[in-house]
C-alpha cells in the first residue's frame, strides 16, 4: 500500500508558486514498526529482571556498614544508584510501550487534585533540574479522577523535555487553568521549538526530530506514553510552538464535579 502527500507553497496572494508530491510504501513502514515493537516488548522483559537484581544488591551496597566506608566509594555508590535510576526509566518506558500495543496499559483511578500533582511534580523538578526556573501560574484548584502515578508521569515528561530542548533560556511555567467542565495544565518553554510538520508527528512512537544542529539523546517514546496515558483518563494532550521561540505542551482532563 502506497501513501501519496502534496505540499503547495502560496505567494502573499495566495498563488501556487511551488508543488511536489512524495509516495510512501506504508506496508513496508508498518511491518518495520510491528518488528520494533516485537523486538521491544521481548527486551524490556529480558532487561526487567537483572535490573530489579542489580537495584537490590546495590542497595544492600549503600546499607552496608556506612560509617566504616571510604567516602570515594560512597560517591562511586551514589553514581551508581543514579545511573541505575536512569536505566530503569528507560526500560519501564519501554514495558510501557508494549502495555501499550497489547492494550494492557492499566491503573486505578481516584479523586485528585491537580495542585497536589504540580506540587509533587514542581518539587521533583527544581531538585531534578536546579538550574532551571519553574514557575506556576493559574489557578490549581481543579479535582479530577484520575491515576496520581500515571499524571505525574506525564507532567514530569513535558517538563523534562521543556529542559532538554531549551538548553538556553531556563525559565519554565506551568499554567493551571480550570473551568466548569475541564482543568487544562501547560508546560511552557521558551527553547528550539517546533515547525508545523514536526508537530504532527511528535506524538508517534519513535518519532524525533531529526535535526542536525542540535542533537540530544531519547527514544522518541515518552510523548506517545503521555499522549496514551492522558487518552486513557479521556483526556486531550497538544502543543501550539513556533521555530527557534519556543513550545507550550499541554493536557486537559474532564473536571470531576
Ligand atoms: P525524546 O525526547 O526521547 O526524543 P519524546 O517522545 O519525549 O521523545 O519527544 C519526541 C520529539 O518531540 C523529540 O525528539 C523532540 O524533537 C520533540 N519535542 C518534545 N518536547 C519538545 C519541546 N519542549 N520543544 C521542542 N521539541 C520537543
Amino acid at each position: 500500500m502506497a501513501s501519496y502527500q502534496s505540499y503547495s507553497f502560496f505567494d502573499e496572494n495566495s498563488c501556487i508558486i511551488a508543488w511536489f508530491g512524495t509516495m510512501t510504501n506504508i506496508e513496508e513502514q508498518k511491518q518495520a514498526l510491528a518488528k520494533k515493537d516485537e523486538f521491544i516488548g521481548i527486551a524490556s522483559h529480558e532487561l526487567k529482571t537483572p535490573l530489579t537484581s542489580l537495584k537490590g544488591y546495590m542497595q544492600l551496597i549503600s546499607a552496608y556498614k556506612q560509617n566504616e566506608l571510604p567516602p570515594i566509594i560512597k560517591q562511586f555508590a551514589g553514581k551508581a544508584n543514579e545511573a541505575i535510576g536512569k536505566l530503569a526509566n528507560l526500560v519501564n518506558d519501554l514495558l510501557d510501550v508494549s502495555k501499550i500495543q497489547m492494550g494492557k496499559l492499566e491503573f486505578n483511578t481516584s479523586l485528585l487534585n491537580i495542585s497536589d500533582l504540580i506540587n509533587i511534580c514542581i518539587e521533583s523538578a527544581q531538585f531534578m533540574y536546579p538550574n532551571y526556573i519553574i514557575s506556576v501560574h493559574g489557578d490549581k484548584d481543579g479535582r479530577a479522577t484520575g491515576n496520581m502515578e500515571r499524571l505525574e508521569q506525564v507532567l514530569m515528561n513535558l517538563i523534562s523535555n521543556a529542559v532538554k530542548y531549551s538548553p538556553v533560556h531556563k525559565d519554565i511555567h506551568i499554567v493551571t487553568e480550570v473551568t466548569e467542565t475541564e482543568v487544562k495544565v501547560s508546560v511552557e518553554d521558551f527553547g528550539i521549538g517546533l515547525s508545523d510538520y514536526q508537530k504532527e508527528r511528535i506524538f508517534e512512537r519513535f518519532y524525533r526530530v531529526e535535526d542536525n544542529t542540535y542533537a540530544t539523546s531519547g527514544l522518541g517514546i515518552g510523548l506517545y506514553i503521555s499522549s496514551e496515558i492522558v487518552k486513557a483518563h479521556n483526556g486531550k494532550i497538544g502543543v501550539t510552538s513556533k521555530l527557534n521561540e519556543g513550545s507550550t505542551f499541554y493536557f486537559i482532563l474532564p473536571i470531576h464535579e
